[in-house]
């Protein structure tokens, strides 16, 4: 039996509150029935913790340590995240409804973030360009000061360590906007921040709704720079609101992304691919492997085999689901599962067929049957739509520039994969594929140290790797007239 606090209180400027906005109930998706209450921000509480991100700004309390400092600031989060593992773990499982494996590799790979961006810390470095005798110039980078982070509710702790890090490693101080599903598991940066020694006011993190906190946060005149990671409609307002205070923003929004798979490709190889790439998370992955683009040849034996993993997978509440690998969780909410499964009988009226699954389960919690469509064709909503759920679907091509058609052929572009024996066809899709990441022969190769983001609606502007770096900071040149008096 987990023990979950009953009410869990909002962060900011270094101490625990109430929300203005009253108290918001957090249900279990895998059973339906509530868990927690959290609390809920309005408009006066971003007021508050902007105005104290700002405050730690303008102290320089964060922003002007020394970066070997901060690196070990930032670093000692994530050691605090590992170390509380055990009792977060369980908590994001009921909070989200993915299974206690899949929770602890969220744990993991938020805290990777802070190992990251901690050792990052001590590498952004200025230059000075020659202006001729007389003159001397340099460049640095500076924090813009308040970041503003919204955050989705699929990754909760993943999402916000992802922006949080790089961000605080460049010196800037920041207000997180947690997603209302499950907000509850945020509460641990805060208690590592304390734990580490993060000067007050550099976190601030509150829930409340998108169009009340959220709406508030993206247009609040003391924030300087905005990360927004979920869907477009969102991503479109959050651009809007930035574009009147004249502030950037990174958003990292939906995406289709396709596999290619070759007839020379390994298909074992590519079956582990699959369980990750599209049952993971119950497939409320921003990068699924959604689509499958399949070479005629080998289109039914690599169906069958489809069809037969998605059989295989044991599916109920995460948090009797500790073993690896072997089995899925609910869906995050009622909306979502009922709006994937709508998805799959709109796709069948449309001519796929269901290889398997396509519906609700018929038990407590929020469950969608893992699912294959076949027989989808470019044309279809289904071929072209997020899903954001466990929905695999399955289309044929003969030729290689077919492929690469069909892949593209979408609004988005997140990411993409090709799977073939032949390095040449693999350079090609590569480079004809319009995503901001690709991968050949293994879903989800890459890591922390890649850049990721999108092409097209999937948004701009890049997370991870170096790269993001460049979201926090802004370029200063200084060009000095030497001897001038
Ligand atoms: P969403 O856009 O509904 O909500 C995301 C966040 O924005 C939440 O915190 C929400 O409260 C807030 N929000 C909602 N309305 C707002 C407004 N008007 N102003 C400011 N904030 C507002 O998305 P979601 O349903 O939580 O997440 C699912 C979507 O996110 C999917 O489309 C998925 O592909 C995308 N996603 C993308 C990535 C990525 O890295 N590219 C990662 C995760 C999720």
């Amino acid at each position: 039996m987990v023990e979950v606090a009953p009410y869990w209180q909002n962060y900011i400027d270094g101490g625990f509150v109430d929300g203005g906005a009253g108290r918001l109930a957090v249900d279990d998706p895998g059973t339906g029935e509530k868990l927690a209450e959290q609390a809920l921000a309005d408009a006066g509480d971003v007021d508050h913790a902007v105005g104290a991100a700002r405050r730690c700004h303008e102290s320089g309390a964060l922003s002007a340590l020394r970066p070997v400092e901060r690196g070990r600031l930032i670093r000692a989060m994530g050691d605090y995240l590992l170390e509380k593992i055990d009792e977060i773990a369980p908590i994001l499982t009921l909070e989200s409804g993915k299974p206690l494996w899949e929770a602890r590799i969220e744990i993991e790979g938020a805290a990777r973030y802070f190992e990251y961006y901690g050792n990052q810390a001590e590498t952004l470095e200025g230059r000075s360009i020659p202006l001729g005798a007389g003159y001397f110039d340099f460049t640095v980078l500076e924090p813009y000061g308040v970041s503003a982070q919204i955050i989705p509710w699929n990754y909760p702790l993943e999402m916000t360590a992802r922006s949080l890090s790089a961000a605080l490693a460049t010196g800037n101080a920041c207000v997180i906007k947690t997603p209302e599903l499950d907000p509850l598991t945020n509460r641990y940066f805060a208690l590592a921040a304390e734990a580490a020694g993060l000067p007050g006011g550099a976190l601030n993190i509150l829930c409340g709704h998108g169009q009340e906190a959220g709406a508030a946060l993206s247009a609040h005149p003391g924030v300087n720079q905005i990360v927004f990671t979920g869907s477009v409609p969102t991503g479109t307002a959050i651009a809007a609101a930035a574009a009147k205070n004249v502030v950037p923003c990174v958003l990292e929004l939906g995406g289709k992304s396709a596999a290619i798979v070759h007839d020379d490709a390994d298909i074992d190889a590519f079956m582990s691919d699959v369980r990750w790439g599209i049952y993971f998370n119950a497939g409320q992955v921003c990068s699924a492997m959604s689509r499958v683009i399949v070479h005629e040849s080998i289109h039914d034996r690599l169906v069958e085999r489809v069809v037969s993993l998605a059989k295989e997978l044991s599916v109920g509440p995460g948090i009797e689901r500790p073993e690896f690998g072997a089995n899925m969780g609910a869906m995050v909410s009622e909306r979502q599962r009922d709006r994937a499964a709508g998805m799959c009988s709109a796709a069948q009226r449309e001519g796929a067929v269901a290889a398997t699954g396509g519906r609700p389960m018929n038990r407590p919690g929020w469950f969608l049957e893992p699912t294959v469509l076949t027989g989808v064709t470019p044309d279809m909503t289904i071929a072209n739509e997020e899903v954001f759920g466990p929905v695999l679907s399955v289309l044929k091509f003969s030729g290689d520039e077919e492929a690469l058609q069909i892949a593209n052929g979408t609004p988005y572009g997140l990411v993409g994969g090709v799977f073939t024996a032949d390095l040449d066809r693999a350079m090609r899709a590569s480079r004809q594929l319009r995503a901001g990441q690709v991968f050949v022969n293994e879903w989800y190769a890459g890591g922390v140290e890649t850049p990721f983001g999108g092409y097209g609606k999937s948004g701009y502007g890049r997370e991870k790797g170096r790269e993001a770096l460049l979201n926090y900071v802004q370029t200063k040149n200084v060009a000095i007239r030497l001897g001038a008096n």
